[in-house]
């Protein structure tokens, strides 16, 4: 090959390289957790309600975590990239409402989106910046209406035992989507329903299955707790 090839063949590598670097986004999918305000409370360690009010009885949002397909996870990606609430500052009212926080000492939230921006939505900025992080965790709560899902499955937050297989598959049922299950427990040592994983894609706008299925660390009965 003649020099002329050398550098178009050299170029075309670089280039392969470069794109295939912009094209991977740096780790395999996200989790979407939603939690159980009723299950947060629900323990030996106290919750607060946030500065804003009482949160709807219904499922919050925790996070949109990036993840890799061995199970474990980035996190505290970009340290100079810090969490700034005028750049989402259209969307505050409704992660009020969708994505309450219940840590003490009460506060209006910012609190616990900064953490989840920090720890979390920094390890994804090669496919959203802060806005769009945001705005795309608010639109996937919008398109799972869990506690309806169960509700009409005969599965109401009543301080009632349920079958984990009943559970899942309503969720399975009513989404498309098998969900992961994490219970927490009350005060007398009761495992309840306290946060539900979906997986999305690494643009994190779509559901999927998710590539790993960890355990559901839940008993086969567990409690739904009322809030
Ligand atoms: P992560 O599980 O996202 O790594 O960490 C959650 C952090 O957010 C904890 O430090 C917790 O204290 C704080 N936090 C603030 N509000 C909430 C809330 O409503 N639910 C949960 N799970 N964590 C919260």
């Amino acid at each position: 090959m003649g020099g002329k090839g050398w550098f178009l063949l050299k170029l075309l590598m670089f280039q392969g390289l470069f794109t295939s670097r912009l094209q991977d986004p740096g780790f395999d999918f996200f989790y979407f957790v939603l939690q159980w305000p009723g299950a947060y409370c629900d323990t030996k360690r106290a919750c607060c309600y946030p500065t804003t009010g009482k949160p709807a009885a219904d499922f919050g949002i925790h996070g949109l975590w990036p993840n890799y397909n061995d199970g474990s996870y980035p996190s505290n990606c970009d340290p100079d990239s810090e969490f700034d609430p005028a750049e989402i500052s259209d969307l505050v009212s409704t992660m009020q409402t969708k994505w309450p926080t219940l840590s003490c000492p009460s506060n209006n939230g910012s609190k616990f989106w900064e953490h989840e921006w920090e720890k979390h939505g920094t390890c994804s900025e090669s496919v959203m910046d802060q806005h769009k992080y945001f705005e795309n965790t608010l639109a996937l709560r919008d398109r799972v209406n869990l506690l309806q899902i169960l509700q009409d499955a005969g599965i109401n937050p009543d301080d009632e035992f349920y079958d984990l297989q009943d559970i899942k598959n309503a969720i399975k049922d009513g989404t498309g989507f098998t969900p992961v299950i994490h219970c927490n427990k009350d005060p007398d040592k009761n495992s309840q329903l306290h946060e539900i994983f979906f997986c999305v894609d690494t643009s994190g706008t779509e559901f999927i299955e998710c590539p790993i299925i960890p355990r559901d660390r839940c008993p086969s009965k567990l409690q739904f707790a009322m809030f």
